[in-house]
């Protein structure tokens, strides 16, 4: 059978570490970038006969900053294409990119190479609270950026946003949510601040917690955050992600509803036929491996029937259109009789929603997506 499959790449690059990041980065330089271009192409070849039979549906250059590895994307995405793999014409093909790399050729560049999709890492709309962030943007080079990208021809433009960040009020966040409709974009992703060990913002957070909204607060900026962002003309689909004319994340759709997908490059994550892995976590350690001819895993693991099916259950509950029983049970599995009866409870609580066959957050259940999940599993 051909199965569908979407293909991440992790470009570990920034320019400085942002003080909230918990991912994989390291700093941008020419070595730097050669070994991972090199690297790339290995464990291109090195996966190629998992993928010769697949459709592939979606392509994401994550990070990490991968605006700052365009020529190497653009050998990437050469060799993609010149592999005789089934790519629909429709294909996704997203870039993460930062504004302040933002340039017209830059968007030609990306244009030409393929790349359908700009995902900008914008987060406010208000100085302040990005250098609060360690961001090294302003608000007005994240303008800039989206109408250089869009007066150039990439139509499907999709923003970051953050809310819950230190010192962040009604009116500050309002400034934000305000310029919203008049933007030329099609997807807004939200996330609220996490304080993530490893990070240097967890380091300092005895003091930062004094400059965070309070539980009433956080909510406030929540509910001002969903009627901005649909009296701008955007639907949630997602809990955290919403998006113009049907322009959805079709590669994140696809993590939601458990396509096969495969991670390259240092630290990124694999799920392929019910088994998950991940590359280590260092471009020096993944190159060498790779060199080798080894695999640069350092952790894989095949999911009990029983995980997967609790797991992925939760995993497609984000979804705004919830999931229909009967569907989910002929791909994935019957649902185990505990979660069947944890499912009833959580209906009768008012956390789900069940109509016909199918089962969906409720309103109150949208904001308690997490706790949910940890009574599913
Ligand atoms: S730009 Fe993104 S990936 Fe880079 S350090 Fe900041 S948050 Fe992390």
């Amino acid at each position: 059978m051909v199965e569908e499959l979407s293909l991440y790449f992790h470009i570990p690059f920034c320019k400085k570490k942002c003080p909230y990041c918990h991912f994989y980065v390291i700093p941008e330089n020419a070595a730097h970038k050669e070994l991972l271009l090199d690297s790339l192409l290995l464990e291109w070849e090195q996966k190629l006969p998992l993928i010769k039979n697949a459709t592939i549906q979606s392509i994401y250059f994550g990070g990490g900053t991968p605006s700052l590895f365009v020529d190497g994307i653009e050998a990437i995405l050469t060799l993609i294409f010149q592999s005789g793999l089934q790519i629909p014409p429709d294909v996704e093909i997203t870039i993460e990119a930062n504004p302040d790399d933002i340039t017209k050729d830059l968007i030609l560049k990306i244009l030409s190479c393929g790349i359908n999709r700009l995902s900008l890492g914008v987060q406010s709309l208000v100085d302040n609270t990005l250098i609060t962030i360690g961001r090294e943007h302003s608000a007005s080079k994240a303008l800039d950026a989206i109408s250089i990208a869009s007066e150039n021809g990439m139509k499907n433009i999709s923003i970051d946003l953050m809310y819950d960040l230190p010192g962040q009020s009604v009116s500050s966040f309002q400034k934000t949510l305000g310029i919203l409709p008049s933007l030329p974009i099609t997807h807004i992703s939200l996330y609220n601040l996490d304080i993530l060990p490893g990070t240097s913002f967890y380091k300092s957070r005895k003091k930062l917690e004094k400059t965070l909204p309070s539980d009433a607060l956080s909510l406030e900026l929540h509910n001002m955050a969903m009627a901005s962002i649909r009296d701008a003309g955007f639907t949630r689909y997602e809990i955290s992600a919403f998006a113009k004319n049907n322009l959805i994340s079709k590669h994140n759709t696809g993590y939601w509803l458990g396509r096969n997908h495969l991670g390259y490059g240092p630290s990124s994550f694999s799920f392929y036929q019910g088994r998950r892995f991940q590359n280590v976590t260092s471009l020096s350690k993944y190159a060498e491996k790779l060199k080798k001819g080894a695999s640069p895993l350092f952790f894989e693991e095949t999911l009990p029937i029983e995980q997967r099916i609790k797991e992925q259950f939760c995993v497609q509950l984000r979804l705004l259109d919830g999931i229909d029983i009967l569907s989910f049970e002929k791909k994935w599995g019957t649902i185990p009789p505990d979660m069947q009866k944890e499912l009833d409870k959580l209906i009768l609580e008012g956390f789900l929603e069940k109509s016909n066959s199918s089962v969906a957050l409720s309103n109150k259940g949208l904001l308690f997506h997490d706790e949910i999940a940890v009574r599913l599993i």
